[in-house]
């Protein structure tokens, strides 16, 4: 990059891939990763508790299991986006039900934004994703650098 506002960071060519499915989707996260099990099992994956154990028992792949998403998991998953952990996220959410967690739901949508790491809503997109001649390569992206804009607010905001 030209000046240092922005960093290139590389997502590897071995994705860690994050795997969450509200319950009435579940059945189609699973489904859908049965049908994809060749690819994913390339990747490391890891999930919202209930998700995470649920595709285990169903494709034997293994994913590494955080809290339950109500229970503070979407937001363990967004730490990770931060910490730079997470590549991908498949999140087949459920547009018809009112979720207790919805404010963790969108905190986890909007740091996958802020951060530039793609984000599959349905199963559509995630085939698209996983199709992409990116999931077999490594992916530069631009992210705002993050230490340059803490010096510059501290800065700008002292009195
Ligand atoms: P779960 O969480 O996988 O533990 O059910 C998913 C969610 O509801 O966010």
């Amino acid at each position: 990059m030209i000046n240092d506002d922005f960093l290139t960071l590389t997502i590897g060519k071995q994705k860690n891939i994050a795997l969450i499915a509200h319950d009435s989707k579940k059945a189609e996260l699973i489904d859908w990763c049965k049908a994809n099990k060749e690819t994913l099992a390339k990747h490391f994956l890891c999930g919202t508790g209930t998700t995470a154990r649920m595709v285990t028992e169903a494709t034997d792949l293994p994913v590494k299991g955080y809290n339950s998403g109500p229970l503070g998991g979407d937001q363990q998953i967004g730490a990770k986006i931060v910490e730079g952990r997470i590549d991908l996220v498949i999140f087949f959410s459920d547009p018809l039900t009112a979720q207790p967690h919805d404010p963790d739901v969108k905190a986890l949508l909007r740091i996958a934004q802020v951060y530039d790491i793609p984000i599959a809503n349905n199963r559509a997109s995630a085939d698209f994703i996983l199709t992409s001649k990116y999931m077999n390569e490594e992916y530069e992206h631009t992210v705002i650098n993050y230490t340059k804009s803490i010096q510059k607010r501290a800065k700008d905001l002292k009195a």
